[in-house]
């Protein structure tokens, strides 16, 4: 079958996500064949360097050798058994090694990062109902936030395409002034704006804490509102306030997990340990649906009764599922055995300098890196500038997805350095040229 045809049967057979389907007459999606370390290919041969792996899930590259390996060998064991009344040992093992990573523990699992929000929020209204504050029902999150897209996720997220029709269906919440260091006066430090957004986060606290259950952000890099990066002394001062004024503290990395931002989860970068840590995204590799909410054991006490009704009853059928935790399994060996936080700072470095020409460029502003991150604005763009960029993107051999008029780079950490050139090189001529 050639491309044609796939592209042809899926407009009429699937409804994609995040797409208007009308759209796809002009821009079809592309029908991927097979994967290969940072490529995509298609069913002409065709290659495309996957610059933003997947939607943020890739770490290793597509069919990765040693995780296609773990997950042969779970196969041929056990592929799933139910998680209540049930355990098995990639779910035990998994848990144990997240527990020693991140400082927390009793791992909660799910299937994708909006069910992980869902998880928390869920979780930390009913841990404050346990301990009699039942008036604790209200959340506060920051502008420009993404959380996920089921109603209680969109309830704290802050992007008006995704949400403003669904505004009806959902729970108020409160969003405050986010860090974002972009939107700050021009001689303001990342410091002193981080500061700037805290004091908004303590005035909500200090009127609203009672009726508050948690604050949800994400720690470092607002992903989905164009990879806007903010000062870690927001997420210490942030610690303080939520201890200060008893409110949880959610810290969703599901975007920032394993690794993204330099550090293994980005709080390390602030010194601080969140009350409720939700992962997804790279915990497989890129691999299979997986979430995680990882929590304090103060939390966990709270339910731990011999009430059944105190117990936190949430479930979905895939919870645990042994191939998942078996894959996220073989990505931590992975991030053991080749030392890829250390190897991954060589390589940031590296692609620092081949980006030099478009730091330089002047269409670029707000040029902007944290680990294995990179993102900058595009000035001068006309309407549809993201897509007619993708476009010519993948014309170039390049998959890569602006967000509006901000150009991001999350690659895969397999990327090697001709392919960081050819990033950067593309990306070049379409500044030119888009
Ligand atoms: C992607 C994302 C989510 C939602 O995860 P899904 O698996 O798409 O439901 C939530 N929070 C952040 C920060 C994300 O980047």
């Amino acid at each position: 079958m050639h491309n044609e045809d796939w592209v042809n049967r899926t407009r009429v057979a699937v409804w994609h996500p995040c797409t208007q389907m009308k759209h796809l007459e002009e821009t079809p999606p592309l029908p991927i064949a097979r994967g290969e370390g940072a490529w995509l290919i298609d069913h002409q041969g065709q290659r495309y360097l996957d610059a933003i792996s997947s939607w943020w899930v890739n770490l290793f590259g597509h069919a990765n050798p040693s995780i296609n390996a773990a997950l042969m060998d779970q196969l041929g064991r056990i592929e799933h058994v139910m998680l209540a009344g049930c355990t098995h040992a990639p779910v035990v093992e998994l848990s144990e090694r997240l527990s020693s990573l991140s400082g927390l523990g009793h791992a909660f699992y799910g299937s994708d990062g909006a069910s992980a929000t869902e998880i928390a929020l869920k979780m930390s209204f009913h841990c404050w109902r346990n301990r009699g504050r039942p008036q604790k029902t209200g959340y506060v999150s920051l502008q420009n936030g993404y959380h996920g897209e089921t109603l209680g996720a969109l309830s704290v997220t802050d992007v008006a395409l995704f949400k403003d029709v669904y505004a009806p269906l959902l729970r108020q919440s409160h969003q405050v002034m986010s860090p974002d260091w972009r939107l700050a006066e021009p001689e303001e430090s990342a410091e002193a704006y981080a500061w700037r957004a805290i004091g908004q986060m303590e005035d909500f606290l200090a009127e609203c804490a009672d009726t508050t259950a948690a604050v949800i952000v994400e720690p470092l890099v607002q992903g989905a509102a164009g990879m806007a990066m903010y000062h870690p002394i927001y997420l210490s001062r942030l610690r303080e306030l939520c201890d200060k004024y008893e409110v949880h503290l959610i810290a969703d990395e599901i975007a920032v997990g394993f690794g993204r931002t330099g550090t293994m989860f980005a709080c390390e970068q602030a010194g601080i340990r969140p009350d409720f840590l939700c992962l997804s995204k790279g915990i497989t590799g890129g691999y299979l649906p997986l979430s995680c909410v990882l929590t304090r054991d103060e939390i966990y006490a709270a339910f731990y009764a011999d009430a059944t009704a105190r117990g936190f009853l949430h479930s979905h059928s895939y919870t645990g599922n042994p191939l998942a935790c078996r894959a996220a399994l073989a990505v931590l060996d992975i991030f053991a055995a080749d030392e890829v936080l250390a190897s991954n700072r060589v390589k940031s470095v590296r692609f620092n300098q081949l980006l030099d020409p478009i730091k330089a460029h002047p269409r670029v502003s707000h040029f902007r890196n944290i680990g294995m991150i990179w993102a900058f604005d595009v000035n001068h763009t006309e309407a549809g500038f993201s897509t007619r960029f993708h476009q010519q993107a993948l014309a170039r051999g390049l998959f890569i997805r602006p967000i509006g008029n901000t150009v991001y780079f999350m690659p895969p950490y397999v990327i090697e350095e001709a392919e960081m050139r050819l990033m950067a090189e593309v990306t070049l001529e379409l500044l030119q040229a888009v």
